[in-house]
């Protein structure tokens, strides 16, 4: 197999004019049986057409998981010389400023009304990226859900090396891959994410990737990632390539935190017929992004993409706070697509469909 890198370099101009542009236009066809899996239900992928899927957000971590993220990106970012991007998540602590009132992702209610407002905003389904080493709360996801009507999918398997339970050290790569096996078999999981590496891939990281890619083919459930502002996108692609996960089932992200104009990784990402997760949206790095998303578009990878806002720390950003609430993709990033030209049916395709055809999956009999 030719290695990434090299694969980049054949990236000529030729690619630009040969990609036939995504229409978004026609209904994507599913595989006979598949099902999309909330936590409440399993869903016939084409019951999910009136909105948008956003493919990663979180709606359940501890109350300390972000505080933690923070100061482990603090202590990581020195280290490259100032190169590259600030963090591009919210940096307000995760308590509220009331102390008397729970953290709201402990705040089923004040929750249930954030996905209600997503909801009338255009949002169809959230995928919840977490798992238990984040704090994510399977009960707490089913009552938001149950409460606002709105269908939930979570994620399963192991975030990223600071946050590993120590059992990770020890398990051998096919005792990870039948425990994530085991919560498929047993949990309402929908997706195998997210799945990181937090700065270069750590032998840990490379172990639980293939556990990961393993536990994929015996559930067919897909895969998303989590990269360090884009850092390592081609490695990961390239290890699950190795292990015989197709990439039309992966979706790797936090690209949009490659600021490069030529979008050379993310063009390889989409190539290589696997989605580029534009995840961290509706802030102040939006104007950098559009023109990365309008770029690849150009190149004619409008099926391959992927948008949602890894909404995580953000008290602030909730509706019951002012700010725009869990659907900022559709109601603040999207006009600003529309703004730099991009069609209707394209964004619609995006949006609507794209994440459908990654969640999608015919579940394998369970094997006892
Ligand atoms: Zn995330």
């Amino acid at each position: 197999m030719i290695a990434r890198r090299d694969a980049l370099k054949l990236l000529g101009a030729g690619i630009a004019t040969a990609a036939i542009p995504g229409s978004g236009a026609a209904e994507p066809q599913f595989p006979k049986g598949a099902i999309i899996r909330t936590v409440l239900k399993d869903l016939p992928p084409e019951s999910l057409t009136g909105g948008a899927t956003l493919f990663h957000e979180h709606l359940s971590l501890a109350p300390d998981f972000m505080p933690r993220w923070m100061s482990l990106a603090r202590s990581l970012f020195p280290a490259r010389g100032g190169q590259g991007n600030p963090p591009a998540r919210p940096v307000q602590p995760a308590q509220p400023a009331q102390p008397a009132q729970p953290f709201f992702m402990q705040d089923p209610d004040l929750m249930a009304e954030e996905m209600t407002a997503a909801a009338k905003d255009g949002v169809a389904c959230i995928v919840d990226g977490g798992h238990p080493d984040m704090g994510r709360d399977l009960d707490f996801l089913k009552q938001i859900s149950a409460k606002s009507g709105l269908p939930i999918v979570a994620g399963c398997g192991y975030y990223a090396q600071p946050f590993y339970p120590p059992e990770i050290a020890t398990w051998s790569e096919d005792q990870i891959a039948g425990e994530l096996i085991r919560q498929v078999n047993t949990q309402p999981v929908g997706v195998l994410g997210e799945i990181g590496t937090w700065d270069v891939m750590t032998p840990d990281e490379r172990k639980v990737f293939r556990a990961i890619a393993k536990a994929h083919q015996e559930t067919n459930l897909a895969i998303f990632t989590h990269t360090n502002f884009g850092k390592g996108a081609l490695e990961q692609l390239d290890l699950f390539e190795s292990m015989g996960v197709k990439p039309g089932r992966v979706a790797i992200g936090h690209v949009g935190g490659l600021s490069d104009p030529q979008v050379e990784v993310q063009k390889a990402i989409c190539k290589l017929g696997a989605f580029a997760g534009f995840d961290r949206q509706g802030g102040p790095g939006d104007a950098g992004q559009v023109k990365m998303v309008m770029a690849l578009l150009e190149a004619g990878y409008a099926d391959q993409l992927l948008f949602s806002s890894d909404f995580s720390t953000g008290g602030n950003q909730l509706k019951r706070n002012g700010g725009p609430g869990y659907a900022k993709t559709v109601t603040v990033f999207a006009p600003k697509l529309r703004e730099a030209g991009m069609d209707e049916k394209i964004l619609h395709g995006i949006l609507v469909d794209n994440p459908r055809r990654l969640l999608a999956f015919v579940p394998k009999p369970r094997k006892p």
